[in-house]
Parts: C-alpha cells; structure tokens; sequence
C-alpha cells in the first residue's frame, strides 16, 4: 500500500532528521524520532543506549512519553530516523507501543518507492493482547 507522504509528513520526517542531525552522539543515540499528534503538536526524540546495551530505549518510545506527559497521545502520524537520515521501521516493541497509544496513527516507513505513510495496525498482524 502507497498512502504517499502529505507536506505536513514530509514535514515531520524533517523533524526527526534535525533531532537526530543535532543530537548525534556515537554510542549514545542514533536514532531520531518526531511525531504529530491530531492537535498538531509534534514531539520529537533520540534513542538512548546504555552501557548495559540491553537498557536501551528507542525514541519512539521517548517521544511518545514527551507526548503522554503532555496528555496529547493522539499521534497521526510518526516517522524514526537513523544518522544519516533515512527513514528506518520501527521496531516490534514500539509497533507495539504505537498502536497501544494510537491504534489509528499512521507510520512512515521506507516503501519500494520510496517514503511511505502505512497504517500502523497493518505493520501489527495479530497484536498482543491480554485477553486471550
Ligand atoms: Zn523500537
């Protein structure tokens, strides 16, 4: 599915290229992350590694909980970044974590042609549920 990308993503995926360009720190944090809520904030967030490596924390997850403690989860849209600016899926964890928060955000993600929008329940098949 090729939803395409709205100026308004395009946009955003800038966003999380500025983070990640501004807070590159080898080791430390590689990967940027922005999102836009449907009030129209958007949060944006590096990803932290720890000395321990398992300790590490996707900024997906950061910026959602930049976007919880501003009591604004209702993301449209999210994109992560890696160092050199590429749009990278996001984990299963944070698959997860999105559609948790968000079930009807919107992802971009890298596409066969190029930067895509998709549902983030269509990167979910047969999600985690406590209640089975
Ligand atoms: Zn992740």
């Amino acid at each position: 599915m090729h939803v395409g990308l709205s100026e308004e993503d395009k946009a955003l995926v800038e966003e999380a290229r500025r983070i990640i360009a501004r807070r590159f720190r080898e080791g430390w944090h590689h990967i940027g992350c922005a999102l836009r809520t449907r009030s129209g904030k958007t949060f944006s967030a590096v990803h932290l590694e720890a000395t321990v490596g398992r300790i590490a924390v996707c900024a997906e997850a950061i910026a959602i909980g930049m976007a919880a403690a501003a009591g604004d989860t209702d993301i449209e849209s999210i994109v992560a970044v890696n160092r050199y600016g590429e749009v990278v899926p996001p984990c299963g964890m944070c698959r997860e974590l999105i559609s948790d928060y968000a079930p009807a955000a919107m992802v971009i993600v890298p596409g066969k042609h190029g930067e895509e929008a998709v549902p983030v329940v269509a990167l979910l098949p047969n999600k985690y549920t406590r209640n089975v």
